[in-house]
């Protein structure tokens, strides 16, 4: 099943304001509402911003990305 991505339009509780992931059929509606608190969310179409838990180093690696690090002078560092 997909795993789909929502986050709480605003305000919203520890659980939704910062994002959190559910897998739903596709046949299933969208949430509408954090099964939480029940606040307004809505659905990320990619990765929302600032959450990024599928994506930690250990899985990037997994997938044979590399993940460079800026160190804002122009070098990068490799953190994978
Ligand atoms: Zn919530």
């Amino acid at each position: 099943m997909p795993i789909y991505q929502y986050k709480a339009i605003k305000d919203g509780c520890a659980y939704c304001r910062g994002g959190f992931e559910t897998m739903q059929s596709m046949r299933d509606k969208p949430l509408t509402q954090c099964p939480q608190c029940g606040a307004k969310v809505k659905k990320c179409p990619s990765l929302c911003s600032g959450f990024t838990p599928l994506l930690s180093n250990g899985n990037l690696r997994d997938k044979g990305f590399t993940k460079l690090k800026n160190r804002g002078n122009g070098t990068f560092e490799k953190l994978t």
